[in-house]
């Protein structure tokens, strides 16, 4: 009988297994946030093995190099598709060199560049004879990215907005009624950017580039036409041009990853807004951010790249300067955020040797204002935003961690620091 029943037992095991096999997630669309200090790449590999990169950093070959690691890592040997939100240096600066690199098919863009004065010299030419030679696109709002096996819409182009609601989306957003436009002049091209939508089953990603605050309530009043996402990739770098709670909160993020350098992003409005969004579960951040401090920044497993917490607390503990100061409140004590210490982790790969560019990035100022590593000093105000000073890409370091994001049609999804090997796993959310 016993026997019996283990054979029963066996049968119904092996006729079970491949149904749980067949129910096992397929393969999952893969984001990796490249580190580029405070500049943007985002690498996209579809379950299919499509790519897409969003942005190409800044110049000087620190984040060729490092896109080069994501895109040697995910195992693809050409970019399906690049597509460039805008022309500002810090998101075209790398695309020359990584032309150099790797075989790119479709080159994607919002039209010709709103400036006169280029961010990179010489760039609109660049661009036109790279496109020459594969297909060349230009997208307006609605338009579907024609990548296999996700669903990517584009939702914002050439200061254009999507007005036709996304699946999920159309919802009156009560957020508009405290909107409070920002006086933005300078840097036009930022309002330009191609902002997307990448959609697999359940799952929902939203990028904006560095769209601007007012263009938010553009693309989100009267009516939501995104609905909720499930990743928000934090607008701007986290600069408080963008990010305002009209959008943020009207999508309702359960995660926000935020692409910032150690002094660029996570300015003013930024942190708070992200804090107090509704459902946010978690804020992951390229890096640690001094313009945070230790009122924001979160917890290190959720931080890709930090400095050693000997140069963190020199530089929050040193005496302020210049006017204000502190108003006589400082934030003593130990600096060092959780999980923040020593990496332990298996970086992607060897990193290219720290130190590297310092040339080629004009005084561009959405690129922020580059700070040596190391000994830090005071800091001074963090931000800089219009500081004319830009002395090149920041020297950056090595190894640099991306943060990845691996999603499922089911809707769940986990995203990854692999400075210590730390994953979090989201549970498909049962209803948006
Ligand atoms: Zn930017």
């Amino acid at each position: 009988m016993r026997v019996t029943m283990a054979a029963l037992l066996a049968l119904a095991l092996g006729a079970v297994a491949p149904m749980v096999r067949a129910q096992a997630p397929d393969k999952p669309l893969d984001v990796y946030v490249i580190d580029t200090e405070g500049g943007k790449s985002a690498l996209y590999v579809t379950p299919t093995g499509q790519s897409l990169l969003l942005d190409a950093g800044n110049p000087g070959g620190r984040d060729t190099d490092r896109i080069m690691e994501a895109i040697h890592a995910a195992g693809i040997t050409q970019l399906d598709y690049l597509l460039l939100t805008h022309y500002h240096v810090d998101h075209v600066g790398g695309v020359e060199a990584l032309a150099q690199r790797i075989p790119i098919k479709n080159f994607v863009d919002h039209g010709p560049t709103v400036e006169p004065r280029e961010q990179v010299q010489g760039f609109q030419q660049l661009w036109a004879s790279l496109y020459a030679k594969g297909h060349h696109i230009v997208v307006k709002p609605g338009d579907r990215l024609p990548i296999t096996c996700v669903d990517g819409r584009i939702v914002t182009s050439a200061g254009q907005v999507i007005k036709t609601p996304l699946p999920g989306g159309g919802q009156p957003n009560p957020e508009c009624a405290s909107f409070t436009p920002k006086d933005i002049t300078n840097d036009p091209e930022n309002a330009q950017s191609v902002g997307s939508v990448v959609m697999l089953g359940n799952f929902k990603l939203i990028d904006l580039g560095d769209l601007l605050w007012n263009k938010e309530q553009e693309l989100m009043c009267p009516n939501n036409p995104i609905g909720t996402v499930d990743v928000y990739m934090v607008s701007h770098h986290g600069l408080d041009w963008s990010g305002s709670p009209t959008l943020v909160h009207a999508l309702r993020p359960r995660v926000a990853i935020m692409n910032n350098g150690t002094r660029k992003g996570g300015s003013g409005t930024t942190f708070p807004t992200l804090e107090s969004s509704p459902g946010l579960e978690n804020l992951w951040l390229s890096h640690w951010s001094y313009t945070g401090g230790i009122e924001h920044n979160p917890a290190g497993v959720f931080i890709a790249n930090v400095d050693d917490n000997q140069t963190i607390a020199n530089i929050l503990t040193a005496p302020p300067r210049g006017r204000g100061g502190f108003g006589g409140r400082r934030a003593g004590g130990p600096a060092a955020a959780p999980g923040g210490g020593a990496p332990t982790g298996v970086p992607p790969a060897a990193g290219p040797a720290a130190g590297a560019p310092g040339q080629g990035a004009p005084g561009a100022p959405d690129a922020g204002r580059a700070f040596g590593r190391g000994q830090g000093g005071p800091g001074g105000p963090g931000g800089g935003r219009r500081g004319g000073g830009f002395g090149g890409a920041s020297t950056g370091h090595s190894p640099a961690y991306w943060i990845k994001v691996s999603a499922y049609p089911d809707g769940h999804f986990t995203v990854t620091n692999p400075r210590i090997d730390f994953t979090k796993t989201y549970e498909a959310r049962t209803a948006r």
